[in-house]
């Protein structure tokens, strides 16, 4: 089996919400007691319970209405932070499958949540309050194994969501940021050398509500580096960092 991708063409995306209702079925998880947060974001965030999520944003741009919806969820780096933080504490808590999907086991109840929350670029993982365990997305992998597709790109009626061959998506999001850049000059796909979940925004960064934040070497893995060439250099690069954020919390 080889590398899978998913395109996720914001552009296309309506919120509906169908990916958050088929991700529930398939995962077999419970509804949530909801609140309004004064947008139609719901629920308001992610939890061990909610997978995904479409974020809402309102605002003004140069005097007009701009409404932006952004479907969130793990984006299966192709060198996961958080396994490499999980890694260090306990074996096998997060595996990665060979399609490129990033598991995360009961194992992780084992792990310190925030040090893994905290390496996540795009703040995904949550713990279950009960038990410890933590989730997020889990790429539909059982699916996947069996020759389906994600259930949320099954379900998705507007062809926001495409599920292929990691050099096929690729190819199909760079001809679509081809045709977006006529109309949207600041139109350009997000981390694309480094996720399987391939976004394409036609739209600038700071119009989405949307987590993402500098990737950072975590101060564990600097440690153990430490007995390898510039280990010294990647520890002192990584508590910088570490401090550098703090100080912005
Ligand atoms: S998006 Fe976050 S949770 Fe998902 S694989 Fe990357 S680091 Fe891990
Ligand atoms: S890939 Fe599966 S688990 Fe992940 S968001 Fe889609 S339906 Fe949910």
């Amino acid at each position: 089996m080889g590398k899978y991708a998913v395109l996720v063409d914001v552009s296309k995306c309506t919120a509906c919400r169908a990916c958050q209702v088929a991700c529930k079925q398939w995962n077999e998880n419970p509804a949530e007691k909801t609140y309004q947060v004064g947008t139609f974001q719901n629920p308001p965030d992610l939890s061990s319970l909610t997978y995904t999520l479409v974020r809402f944003k309102e605002q003004r741009v140069n005097g007009e209405m701009v409404w932006t919806f952004f479907k969130d969820q793990c984006r299966h780096c192709l060198e996961p932070p958080c396994k490499e933080v999980a890694d260090e504490m306990v074996e096998g808590a997060i595996l990665q499958d060979e399609s490129g999907a990033v598991i995360f086991t009961e194992k992780t109840k084992n792990c310190d949540f925030q040090e893994i929350r905290d390496a996540c670029p795009y703040d995904i993982p949550r713990k279950d309050p009960a038990t410890g365990v933590i989730y997020k997305c889990t790429f539909c992998n059982d699916r996947i194994a069996n020759g389906m597709i994600p259930a949320c790109v099954k379900t998705c009626p507007t062809g926001a969501l495409q599920f292929g061959p990691r050099d096929e998506i690729l190819e199909k999001a760079r001809r679509r940021l081809k045709e977006l850049k006529k109309d949207y000059p600041h139109a350009r796909i997000l981390d694309e050398d480094e996720v399987s979940w391939i976004y394409v925004l036609h739209q600038p960064e700071s119009q989405f509500q949307m987590s993402r934040r500098e990737r950072k070497p975590s101060v564990m893995y600097a440690l153990k580096s430490l007995s390898k060439p510039l280990g010294v250099f990647a520890m002192g690069a990584a508590l910088i960092g570490q401090i550098v954020n703090k100080g912005r919390e």
